[in-house]
Parts: structure tokens; C-alpha cells; sequence
């Protein structure tokens, strides 16, 4: 399966397209031909033309199908976010009227070269060449729109984040200011990453830090997973239904301190509208800021939050990533959680497969 969408080159219009390939013909094959010349050399000259022509296009046309990605091969964080820019209907049906050409213009060779063979003088073989190159250019004609469409499909292509969905990965949400890119920069080996995020003006913050030996992800989304799920519009959504496809462990960020502009109670409730988003995926919740004020020294109305974050069933760590306090335990913690989960995951996986051996389906 695909980890990342591969690079791919420009997609030409049809016009330079043709421009391009007909050039090429004229520069690389011979261009002297006199009426003199016995006819065999005569109609070699123009098979020559012909097949050139049409092995260029049929290499410049197979490029396109060999780059363009397979949806149903893509994991499936990425044919997410495909689906958001376009239907995946018009993809195939652009790709298949490619295919189609290449076919036809293979097939248009075969026949004029066919026919040149019989070519009895030079005008006729220049005008068998001249047919068949004319019937070329009007089958990429017909291709025009399928070219132009494709080109702007591979320019949001690049656009798409250079993530690993495969890789363990810590996905770190909360509300602006908690203190999550502190959190990264913190646990991460170089410098942060900032990815385009596909279709939205946001971007993904990666980095990367080391676990057990193994090498983990660091994904701060922000903009996208810190705020309520009614205020999202419809491409935030689907960028938050494509993260959901990564293997991650979910930590949400809190910040006990309220100088993020937001009350405890209201992180508690934007922890609830995001929770089910991840109901699969290991969750953390992270209590930060505990060096300006700690939970124990919290008035009674605002403890009770704090418990009713305890109560949510998930490990509810502290730390400080001004004073370092608990941050590698908070990291350990989390990629521990994702361990086990995978673990379990697998285990359960086996235990189906062990019931349908026995039951012999
Ligand atoms: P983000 O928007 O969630 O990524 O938050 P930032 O990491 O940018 O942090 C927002 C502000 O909180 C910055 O001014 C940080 O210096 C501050 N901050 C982050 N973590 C802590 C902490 O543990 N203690 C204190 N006192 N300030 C922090």
C-alpha cells in the first residue's frame, strides 16, 4: 500500500501536448527525402515519422497513468483527503479517456504504417504520414479537457501533507494556546515541520522523536481539531475524518492555568464534542500549566472539572513544558498507550480469525 502520493509531473494542455511531441518528431528523425530515392527508402522514411510520433505519445501518455495514484491503492488518510477535492468518478473516467487514447493512437499507427507499406510514391506516403499524425492531434483533442482536469488534480496532489499515516504518531488537540506546540517542540529531535494541509489554508505542525527505537510522529493540527465540530465547515470535516484513518494516539491537551482565554469548563466541553470523532483511537488527557497553578490548589468549582475529566475513563497526566515538568512521561505514557492498544488490537484481530478457523469459514 502507498504510504505518501509520489511525485508527478506537469500535466501538459493538449496544444502544448502536441507541440511538444511533434517537435520532438521533427527534431530526432531525418528530414531530407527526395522523389528520386527508390520507394522502399521512401516508405521507410515516413514509417519512421509515424512510428516515432506515436511511440512519443504513447510514452508521455503512459507517464500520466503510471503517476497518477490508484485511489483503491492509497492508505486510506490519503484517499480521504483525495475525496474532498474531487469525485473520484471523474478521476477514473479522466484516467480511462488517457488509456483510451494511448490505445487509439497505437492502433492509428499500426493501420497508416500498414497502408505506407503499399505507399506507391512520395506524395502518397507523405499524405498516409500526414493522415496519420492529423488523426493523432484530433484524438488528443479529444483529450483536451480530461488533460486540464487531471493538471489541476496533481497540483492539489502536491499540496497533500507529507505524512507518514503508517507511522505511530501523536496527535496532539486541544484549544489554541494550551500549550501544544510547546508540547512538540519540546519532545521533537530537529525542527518542527509545517505541512500544507490539503484544501483548508491551515497547516500541519510534524515532528519527530524517538521511542523504544523506534521513530514516532508528532502531529499538531491547528485550527482543525480546536474548536467545536458544528463551527467546522464541511472540508474541515473531512481533514478531521481523514486523521482519524492514522495510527494514533489522541492527546488532549488542557490548560489548567485558564490563560489560553478559555475556562476549564469550556475545555471539558470541546473534549466531549471532539471525543467521539476518535472513539477508536487511544485517548490522553493532558493537564499543562501545573507550574503556575497546580489541581490541588484549584477552587472547589474548578476541581470538580478536573474530576470530571478523571472520570472520563482515560489516563489524565500533569505536566509543564515551560518548567519540563512530566513532559517524558507524558510522552512515555502515550506511546505506551499506543503500544498496548495495537497489541490488543492484533490480539482481537487473532481471536476472529481463531473463531472463523474453528468454525471452518
Ligand atoms: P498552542 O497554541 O496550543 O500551540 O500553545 P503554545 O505552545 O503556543 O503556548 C501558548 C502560550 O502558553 C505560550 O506563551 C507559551 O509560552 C505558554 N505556555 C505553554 N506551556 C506552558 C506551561 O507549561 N506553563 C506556562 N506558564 N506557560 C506555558
Amino acid at each position: 500500500m502507498a504510504h505518501v502520493v509520489k511525485h508527478i509531473t506537469v500535466v501538459p494542455t493538449y496544444k502544448d501536448f502536441v507541440d511538444i511531441v511533434l517537435s520532438k518528431t521533427q527534431r530526432k528523425t531525418p528530414t531530407v527525402i527526395h522523389k528520386h530515392y527508390k520507394i522502399s527508402r521512401i516508405r521507410d522514411f515516413y514509417m519512421r515519422k509515424v512510428k516515432f510520433t506515436q511511440q512519443t505519445f504513447h510514452d508521455k501518455l503512459s507517464l500520466i497513468i503510471s503517476e497518477f495514484p490508484i485511489v483503491a491503492n492509497l492508505h486510506p488518510f490519503y484517499a480521504t483527503l483525495m475525496n474532498v477535492l474531487y469525485n473520484t468518478d471523474h478521476y477514473k473516467l479522466a484516467l480511462g479517456g488517457i488509456n483510451k487514447a494511448r490505445q487509439l493512437i497505437d492502433d492509428c499507427a499500426k493501420d497508416h504504417v500498414k497502408l505506407l507499406k503499399y505507399g506507391d510514391s512520395l506524395y502518397r506516403c507523405k499524405c498516409l504520414k500526414r493522415a496519420a499524425l492529423g488523426r493523432m492531434v484530433t484524438i488528443m483533442k479529444g483529450q483536451a479537457k480530461n488533460l486540464l482536469y487531471l493538471e489541476e488534480i496533481r497540483q492539489h496532489i502536491n499540496r497533500l501533507p507529507s505524512i507518514d499515516p503508517n507511522t505511530r504518531t501523536l496527535l496532539i488537540t486541544g484549544f489554541p494556546n494550551v500549550g501544544k506546540s510547546s508540547f512538540i517542540n519540546k519532545i521533537s529531535r530537529a525542527d518542527v515541520e509545517v505541512q500544507p494541509y490539503a484544501f483548508t489554508t491551515k497547516s500541519l505542525y510534524v515532528g519527530h522523536t524517538d521511542y523504544k527505537y523506534l521513530r514516532w510522529q508528532v502531529i499538531d493540527t491547528p485550527g482543525i481539531l480546536d474548536h467545536a465540530i458544528e463551527e467546522r465547515n464541511s472540508i474541515e470535516m473531512q481533514a478531521v475524518a481523514a486523521l482519524i484513518h492514522i495510527r494514533a494516539v489522541v492527546l488532549y491537551i488542557v490548560d489548567i492555568s485558564e490563560q489560553c482565554g478559555h475556562t476549564l469548563e469550556e475545555q471539558l466541553a470541546l473534549y466531549k464534542n471532539i471525543k467521539p470523532s476518535f472513539s477508536n483511537r487511544p485517548i490522553v488527557i493532558v493537564i499543562n500549566k501545573i507550574d503556575v497553578v497546580k489541581p490541588d490548589e484549584l477552587p472547589e468549582d474548578k476541581s470538580k472539572v478536573i474530576e470530571e475529566f478523571q472520570a472520563e475513563g482515560e489516563p489524565v497526566l500533569e505536566m509543564s513544558t515551560l518548567t519540563e515538568d512530566g513532559v517524558m512521561n507524558v510522552k512515555t505514557e502515550a506511546c505506551e498507550k499506543l503500544l498496548a492498544y495495537r497489541v490488543n488490537q492484533k490480539m482481537k484481530t487473532n481471536k476472529v480469525v481463531g473463531v472463523a478457523n474453528r468454525l471452518h469459514v
